[in-house]
């Protein structure tokens, strides 16, 4: 188990302190992270200057080897880099799927040449990639993709579809499962890797339910995929997958609890429902509802921490990602829901100068937030995995 001395840990307190200030754009401060894919792939001009300081110092992916840019550094620094980000009224704008969960693939399954090329643009920051797994047959059964890739000796020729892409019409790289042998359902399937820019690759964005297309229908047509972006063996691809899909729901889990948050539930709750002589929420059903919400997103953090201690000392915590991922949509959910009952007749809002950005926000939010519970694997199929993996009830 690592483990770092307090003093260590305070010297490099003070040297990020002391960095941040001089690097973060004063412009940003407090600003809700702006990693969605549409706002990564159009920064501002502050946006770009954050992005690169955080990109060049190796911050942004604080544990990854230094041999690919990154800070080599302890779980416990990485820790101290996020808190004093989170003081400064900062955010950590290195992300997306490259960060969350093909870069921690990449580093326990690529050769050396492919982490050497595909890692440091990941850790810099300047390329993003998208997941080409889903298709319109395959989903939760994702075992019965059929995208299709041929053998033509120094190359594979890959055709097929994917669906629900998020990012793909502004990502550089797809990493993409493909059926390499049709007679093995498990064993016959591959991960690889190829530009978005070639020949035969068209992503066509569909339109969310919050007015948003972070996502896409992926057409591959006679798609030339080098046979040096084959990741794993031939046929190994689904165990690949599935450690893959453990990262993305562990981030997922973590993902909207440690953002600095667009509203605040309490102030929402006071401007619109007012407050009682005691200037507590004047309705107490709804007081209590909002400091339920709260303490249950407290003891999610709590439990976060505990599980990223179990896993630094060697524990299996692949189905707790499922269990976190549940856990973190529940709380989310109602949250956006306690926010939509606060605004009243103020949250029926799209657009228009009669509501505020605030209620506009909220409003979106509400209706993004179903997504959660199914994208990353859906509620049920978390479900299923909790019961068969830490319950043990048969499937
Ligand atoms: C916002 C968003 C972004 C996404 N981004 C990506 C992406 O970038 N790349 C990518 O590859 N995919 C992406 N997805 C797709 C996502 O992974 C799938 O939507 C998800 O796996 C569910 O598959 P499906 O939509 O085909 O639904 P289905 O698998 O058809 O499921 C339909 C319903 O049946 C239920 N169900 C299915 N099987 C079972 C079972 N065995 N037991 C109990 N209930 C079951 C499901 O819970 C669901 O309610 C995204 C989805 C969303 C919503």
């Amino acid at each position: 188990m690592e483990h770092v001395g307090a003093a260590d840990l305070s010297d490099f307190r003070e040297e990020v302190g002391r960095w941040i200030s001089d690097n973060f754009p004063v412009s940003l401060k407090n600003m809700a992270n702006p990693m969605s894919r549409e706002a990564m792939a159009f920064p501002t001009e502050d946006q770009e200057i954050w992005r690169k300081a955080m990109g060049a110092k190796g911050w942004g992916t604080p544990t990854w080897p230094t041999a690919y840019g990154a800070a080599g550094l302890t779980r416990d620094h990485a820790r101290v880099i996020q808190q004093e980000l989170l003081r400064a009224g900062a955010y950590n704008p290195i992300g997306g799927m490259g960060v969350m969960m093909f870069g921690p693939t990449l580093l326990e399954y690529g050769t050396a040449a492919q982490k050497a090329q595909h890692l440091p643009p990941i850790v810099r920051g300047d390329f993003q990639w998208c997941q080409g797994f889903s298709e319109p047959g395959a989903g939760s059964d994702l075992v019965s993709l059929q995208t299709r890739a041929d053998d033509k000796g120094d190359h594979f020729l890959v055709n097929g579809q994917k669906t629900w892409t998020s990012g793909a019409q502004w990502a550089e790289w797809c990493f993409c499962l493909v059926r390499t042998n049709p007679h093995d359902k498990y064993n016959g399937i591959s991960l690889v890797l190829f530009p978005m820019s070639t020949p035969g690759v068209e992503a066509r964005p569909i339109k969310l339910i919050n007015g948003n297309s972070s996502f896409c229908e992926l057409f591959l047509t006679d798609v030339k995929v080098s046979k040096d972006q084959l990741v794993g063996s031939l046929n190994g691809g689904w165990a690949i997958a599935k450690r893959l899909l453990q990262h993305e729901r562990t981030a997922l889990a973590g993902s909207t609890t440690t953002a600095v948050e667009a509203y605040s539930l309490r102030e929402l709750a006071r401007k619109y429902v007012g407050t009682d002589a005691g200037g507590r929420i004047a309705n107490p059903d709804l007081r209590a509802r909002i400091v339920a919400n709260e303490m249950e997103g407290r003891i999610f953090k709590q439990t976060a921490l505990r599980a990223t201690a179990e896993a630094k000392e060697g524990g299996d915590v692949s189905a707790l990602s499922s269990m976190m991922k549940n856990a973190n949509t529940r709380q989310m959910q109602q949250r956006t829901e306690l926010a939509i009952e606060i605004l009243g007749h103020q949250g029926i809002g799209w657009e228009g100068d009669s509501f505020s950005e605030t209620e506009l926000t909220v409003v979106r939010d509400f209706l993004y937030g179903k997504a959660p519970s199914i994208y990353g694997g859906s509620q049920e199929v978390q479900y299923n995995i909790i019961s068969k993996r830490i319950l043990g009830l048969p499937s």
